[in-house]
């Protein structure tokens, strides 16, 4: 487990699964209540941190089998409602808990923790975005980004029109946001949308083929 921010309204900690994924636990500081952004394999210390803490949902980035892999073991610890993109949601549509509206620009609201749902599709369709907004003076924005944007580039998309998607939704959904946002995605180090919008300027300027898709990075060679 690794403390990711601690500001003076909530703390982040993350915890990487056997595979590499990053779960993260959002808590707010002055009542206590928690948010927990994907359920990996072997989540156990995330759910030791988590059942510390008064969890009151369960954010899906996307349905990829391995940010779910912990799903079960966090639901039978845990049972709060659970949002996930609705055009991912067929993976969990025979669980009996509540659901959490996730579709693009809600609000999401537990004590200070004031989050916002942005949609993301391309890497799958309903994949999900998390944006916690700066809400003082020195706060740090975080957006969670699940596999849709990496320090280096988009995630894996499945076709050409699913990479145009996938470009599309970082372009206008996440490149937009403020620039000293931290990105927190589903595996792997963070980066902040400054140095995305850096990477992406460089590939927008280079040569790309036609029909590009796949394991794309913004500063590769994609001609
Ligand atoms: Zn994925």
């Amino acid at each position: 487990m690794t403390t990711v921010y601690e500001g003076e309204l909530w703390t982040i900690q993350s915890f990487v699964s056997g595979f590499q994924n990053n779960a993260y636990l959002l808590s707010c500081n002055r009542t206590g209540v928690s948010v927990v952004i994907d359920t990996p394999d072997q989540p156990f210390e995330l759910i030791e941190a988590a059942v510390k803490t008064d969890v009151q949902a369960v954010l899906i980035t996307h349905n990829h089998l391995d940010h779910l892999q912990g799903f079960n073991d966090v639901m039978a610890k845990i049972e709060v409602p659970v949002g996930i993109g609705a055009d991912d949601a067929h993976a969990l549509l025979s669980k009996p808990f509540g659901q959490v509206d996730v579709s693009h620009g809600n609000p999401i609201s537990y004590g200070d923790i004031k989050l916002r749902s942005i949609a993301t599709p391309g890497h799958t369709p309903g994949s999900t975005c998390y944006m916690l907004p700066s809400e003082q003076p020195g706060a740090t924005p975080h957006v969670f980004t699940g596999d849709t944007l990496f320090p280096g580039g988009p995630g894996k998309s499945g076709s050409p029109e699913a990479f145009t998607q996938l470009v599309s939704s970082i372009e206008n959904e996440l490149l937009t946001l403020p620039e000293d946002s931290v990105v927190l995605p589903g595996h792997g180090s963070s980066t902040t949308i400054k140095e995305s919008q850096n990477e992406f300027e460089v590939f927008s300027k280079n040569p790309r083929r036609n029909g590009l898709y796949g394991d794309v990075t913004w500063a590769g060679d994609n001609s």
